[in-house]
């Protein structure tokens, strides 16, 4: 099936549905109001039910495959939900609503929804510690954006807002959006995603210092020195390189892309931004992830996380991770 906007399912309403509900029911269609499946799910055919429809034998409810997603009782065609969806995971830093609502030929208040709603389906929960095994896990904070109704300091950073980012090497990402840099914000966000064995890198920040502790080895590079790598031994002796380039890494492609597409991502709706990028980087081409996978692991997380808003400036607030 072709990468690109070339496949049929971003123009053709029955291909598209098909392509989805092949992705959110891998094993077949699932009632979203009671869980049921198999003998008990039907499916309603003919010209008196709209395609796609369901009847459930256990609860009698109906249903279509966007119902209880991130997709439900939206005007939008599912085909350009899923050109919206392809566009935001395959482009490496993100793909504004204006950019949508030209491409896609829909309003921009509608882009502005779809987007939102696409960031949500973007996000993860529940994960496993980061470094099991030992692995090298780093973190970092970077400033981002503007916090509302905060003065701009004579120096330091306090009117902005700041993003905590943890990365295991070679693997995965996560970000968080916290309210400083304080040990009292950072510390619970680092004890609760990284794994007592793993090995723990940071820069010489002093929030770090105590939580360091927790793990099998905490080292700091020290930025302030001019040091950005330093080779030491591992306790079975292998060579380990003290560094946090690959959490600077992430971040210069954070930045860019928010720099550059989101210019104007207000505070309230950076966690779904960060959620965005982590999902980039977590499905990236370097793990073996083609843009038509990313899609399609996309489209598994628009179950189960319906908005319940309806105009910008009554945003819900959902926690991050
Ligand atoms: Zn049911």
């Amino acid at each position: 099936m072709a990468a690109n906007l070339q496949n049929p399912i971003f123009t053709d309403e029955t291909k598209a549905r098909e392509w989805l509900e092949a992705r959110v029911w891998p094993n077949g269609p699932v009632c979203p109001h009671c869980g049921s499946t198999d003998n008990d799910v039907t499916k309603l055919e003919g010209k008196a039910h709209r395609p796609g429809l369901y009847q459930c034998a256990a609860c009698r409810e109906q249903f279509t495959v966007t119902v209880k997603t991130v997709f439900e009782r939206s005007k939008i065609p599912l085909s350009k939900w899923l050109a919206a969806l392809f566009l935001l995971t395959a482009s490496k830093k993100g793909v504004s609503a204006h950019q949508i609502h030209r491409s896609l030929g829909i309003s921009y208040k509608s882009s502005w929804f779809m987007m939102h709603r696409l960031r949500e389906a973007l996000r993860t929960s529940g994960l496993a510690p980061m470094g099991s095994g030992g692995k090298v896990v780093e973190s970092d904070e970077t400033f981002i954006g503007r916090k509302k109704g905060v003065p701009k300091p004579k120096s330091g950073f306090g009117h902005k807002n700041v993003v905590l980012t943890l990365v295991e090497r070679g693997g995965k990402a996560r970000s968080f959006h916290v309210d400083s840099t304080r040990a009292a914000d950072v510390v619970p966000v680092v004890r609760q995603n990284v794994a007592r064995e793993a090995k723990f890198v940071t820069d010489e920040a002093s929030h770090y210092w105590e939580v360091g502790r927790d793990f099998s080895r905490h080292d700091a590079v020290n930025h302030g020195l001019d040091e950005y790598a330093r080779y030491e031994r591992d306790a079975d002796g292998a060579e380990y390189v003290i560094h946090t380039n690959t959490v600077e890494g992430y971040y210069s492609i954070f930045k860019r892309g928010m720099k550059g597409v989101y210019q104007h991502c207000s505070e309230k709706h950076l966690h779904r931004y960060i959620a965005e990028f982590d999902f980039r980087y977590n499905n990236r081409s370097a793990l073996g992830v083609n843009d038509l996978m990313r899609a399609e692991e996309a489209a598994k997380g628009i179950v189960g996380k319906r908005l319940t808003y309806r105009r910008p400036h009554k945003v819900a607030q959902p926690l991050s991770h």
